[in-house]
C-alpha cells in the first residue's frame, strides 16, 4: 500500500498544452521509478489517449443518469376547462421542456440535468424516468508502470459532472488496486461543474498557462476557483520564450503562488505531439 498522491492538472484556458503537461509529468515520475494512473476527465474531448497513440475499444463502464418519457396517454395536454396543463414546462428551469400550442410537450435532453423536477411535479403521473447511458470509461495500459482511464461523455450531455466523478472514481480504485504512487487528473478546462469534481479532494493542482494577457486572466479564475476549493495551486508557463511572460508572472506574485516551471517551445515535443509519441519525452 503507498500513499497515493492525487495532482491536478488544469487550466482556465484552452489551447495552453494541459494534456501535454499531465502526460510529460507521467513520463518525469516513470522515469523516477514511480508508478502512475493518468485519469483522462475532459470528457467532452478527452485526447490522451490520442497523444499516447492508444485507442478506446471497449468500455469497462457506462455512467447512466435519469430523463424524463413522456406517457402521451397520460398526459392532459388540454384540460376539460379549454386551458393547456403546460406545468413541467414553466417549472423546468434548464427550458429543457418545448410545447407547441396544443401539442405534446418535447423534452430537450440536450439541456436536461436530470433534475427531476418534472416528474415529481406532474399531477397526472405522465412522466417517467428512463435510465440512458450519457459516458463511458475506458483503461489503458501504457507500461508496466503507467496506467490510462479516460472518461467519455456520450452525445452532448449538460451535466458532466457525473461522468467526472465515476472517471475519477474509477482511476482511484485503479490507483489502489496497482499500489500506485501518483494520481493524475488532467481536468476540462474552465471552471464549470465538471472542472470543479475534478478538483475536489485533490493535493495538489499545476495551473497550466501560456505567457500571454488572455493566459493571465485565465489564470487568475483558476486560481481563485482553487484557493475556493482549498486545493494547492502551482503554475507551469507552457510556451514559456514564445510570449510576454509578464503578465503572468504578475498574477503570480499578487496570488502568492509560485511558477513551478517554465517550458520553452520544444520542436522534439511538437513533433512527438502530432505523431502520439508523446509517453516517449522527458523534458521536465
Ligand atoms: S405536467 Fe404532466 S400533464 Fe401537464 S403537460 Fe407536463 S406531462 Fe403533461
Ligand atoms: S428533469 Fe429537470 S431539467 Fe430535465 S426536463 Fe425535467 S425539470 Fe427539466
Amino acid at each position: 500500500m503507498t500513499n497515493l498522491k492525487t495532482i491536478a492538472i488544469t487550466g482556465g484556458k484552452g489551447g495552453v498544452g494541459k494534456s501535454t503537461i499531465a502526460i510529460l509529468l507521467a513520463n518525469k515520475l516513470r522515469a523516477e521509478g514511480k508508478r502512475v494512473v493518468l485519469a483522462d476527465c475532459d470528457i467532452e474531448c478527452p485526447n490522451d489517449y490520442l497523444l499516447l497513440g492508444q485507442k478506446l475499444t471497449k468500455s469497462i463502464d457506462k455512467v447512466k443518469a435519469q430523463f424524463p418519457k413522456l406517457i402521451k396517454e397520460k398526459c392532459r395536454t388540454r384540460l376539460p376547462d379549454g386551458q393547456e396543463c403546460g406545468l413541467c414546462v414553466d417549472k423546468c428551469r434548464s427550458k429543457a421542456i418545448f410545447q407547441a400550442p396544443g401539442q405534446y410537450p418535447i423534452f430537450l435532453a440536450e439541456l436536461c440535468s436530470g433534475c427531476g423536477l418534472c416528474w415529481h411535479l406532474c399531477p397526472y403521473q405522465a412522466i417517467e424516468v428512463e435510465k440512458k447511458t450519457i459516458g463511458e470509461v475506458f483503461q489503458n495500459k501504457i507500461a508496466d508502470n503507467f496506467y490510462l482511464v479516460t472518461g467519455r461523455s456520450v452525445g452532448v450531455v449538460e451535466e458532466s459532472g457525473p461522468i467526472v466523478s465515476q472517471t475519477k472514481r474509477i482511476s482511484q480504485e485503479l490507483a489502489q488496486k496497482i499500489g500506485a504512487d501518483y494520481l493524475l487528473v488532467d481536468t476540462a478546462v474552465g471552471l464549470h461543474c465538471g472542472v470543479i469534481r475534478a478538483l475536489i479532494g485533490v493535493d495538489l493542482a499545476y495551473a497550466v498557462t501560456e505567457p500571454t494577457p488572455l493566459g493571465a486572466h485565465d489564470l487568475k479564475l483558476i486560481l481563485e476557483l482553487l484557493s475556493l476549493l482549498k486545493v494547492k495551486p502551482k503554475i507551469i508557463l507552457n510556451q514559456a520564450d514564445l510570449g510576454v511572460k509578464e503578465p503572468v508572472a504578475k498574477i503570480a506574485q499578487n496570488q502568492k503562488v509560485s511558477i513551478e516551471h517554465e517550458l520553452p517551445y520544444s520542436k522534439e515535443l511538437a513533433r512527438a505531439y502530432s505523431q502520439g509519441e508523446l509517453a516517449k519525452v522527458n523534458i521536465f
